[in-house]
């Protein structure tokens, strides 16, 4: 295999630094990720490629000696006394995510390694799945049930999940690896242990394979998933369905489905935790006189009441007319504050009455003024 260059590999700068280094990493190793990507071996090989980059360029030793001879700095080992061999891929990604029952997010959503934990009847836990799914305000004010259509292994039907013909007992340790799940492939001097090609991993191979699963256990099939997503949901909630991910390899465990709440942006209201926000504009004259204005809520339209000599920019709070409390009781309030709106396209008869209007007027009605006035003159004098 030709070798690419490691920044190239990473799709980053020769000088970047280690935090753009880690983030684009992380970003193509998700991508990659042999769980992501079952049964495709140039995936499977680009999340190698990856691992021996990350290795390098992340290490600043190892990095400026590939700086300076290139891919020559692994190969020969001269000198290094055998330090240039790479790890498996896999532990490199757990390193960076935080696996090894870190309880890291990732590190379940990949079903902990990517099924490196063997058990000896060849069943493998199924991986987490993630599922982003955008809900409008009102859903998350209410609440809803959704149903989701996920592309995920089901367990095999035909033989019950146990991969073999006969209905289990047919497996038997994998000849090429010897039950051990792993092989050895020479990679320059170093020997490097990759996931056996002939069992993946599981170390068992079954005799009679099922003919509908060819052995696996589970198959590839969307699945409708129906979640309930509680009233009170935010950005970014994140709902767990537990035994709703991946079926597992010949019976083992199913992982679990992961959902990822993205909330539509409102054209009316924004929000901020429990509490609701909106501007609703106001007549003048009802600013003026005072009466009542009718506001939007989630739930319909309101009438609230506005006192006169209101000024624009005044918030008025409506009790328990904002979003539940996820997992509590109650709601939040809504916000209206007002905006006055000022009369255009006014007919002369209409700009005489405003003028005589504005005559009349003086001093002790205008307070926003007055004051401001007052704060200006005390500004000049000091
Ligand atoms: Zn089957
Ligand atoms: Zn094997």
């Amino acid at each position: 295999m030709a070798e690419r260059d490691y920044y190239e590999v990473l799709g980053v700068a020769r000088d970047a630094d280690q935090r753009d280094i880690k983030k684009a990493y992380r970003k193509l190793a998700m991508k990659h990720h042999p769980d992501q990507n079952p049964d495709d071996p140039e995936a499977e090989a680009k999340f190698k490629e990856l691992g021996e980059a990350y290795e390098v360029v992340s290490d600043d030793e190892k990095r400026a000696a590939y700086d300076r001879y290139g891919h020559a700095a692994f190969k020969s080992g001269g000198g290094g006394g055998g330090r240039g061999g790479f790890h498996d891929p896999s532990d490199i990604f757990s390193q960076v995510f935080g696996g090894g029952g870190g309880g890291s997010m990732f590190d379940d959503l990949f079903g902990g390694g990517g099924g490196r934990r063997r058990d000896p009847s060849g069943k493998k836990r199924g991986s987490d799945l993630r599922y982003d799914l955008e809900i409008t305000l009102e859903e998350a004010a209410e609440g809803v049930e959704k149903e989701l259509e996920i592309e995920k292994y089901a367990g095999c039907g035909t033989c019950s999940g146990s991969g073999s013909k006969s209905g289990g007992g047919g497996a038997k340790a994998c000849s090429t690896c010897g039950g051990r799940g792993v092989v050895g492939q020479q990679r320059g001097i170093f020997v490097q242990q990759v996931t056996c090609p002939e069992c993946r991993g599981a170390g068992q191979v079954v005799s009679d394979p099922c003919g509908n699963c060819g052995g696996d256990g589970r198959k590839q099939a969307p699945e409708r998933v129906s979640i309930r997503i509680p009233a009170g949901v935010d950005d970014g909630t994140r709902l767990r369905s537990t035994g709703k991910g991946d079926a597992g390899m010949r019976g083992g465990p199913a992982g679990d489905l992961y959902v990822f709440l993205h909330l539509r942006e409102h054209d009316v209201f924004q929000r901020d935790g429990e509490d609701l926000f909106c501007e609703v504009p106001l007549p003048f004259s009802t600013a003026a006189l005072g009466g009542e204005l009718e506001v939007p809520t989630l739930t319909g339209s309101a009438t609230m009441k506005v006192p006169a000599g209101t000024q624009g920019g005044t918030t008025f709070r409506l009790r328990d007319r904002g979003m539940s409390v996820l997992n509590g009781r109650g709601k939040g309030d809504l916000h209206v504050e007002v905006q006055v709106e000022v009369p255009t396209k006014l007919s002369s008869e209409q700009k005489e009455k405003l003028k005589a209007f504005t005559e009349s007027i003086g001093e002790k009605n205008s307070p926003v003024q007055e004051s401001f006035f007052e704060k200006a003159k005390r500004f000049f004098d000091s």
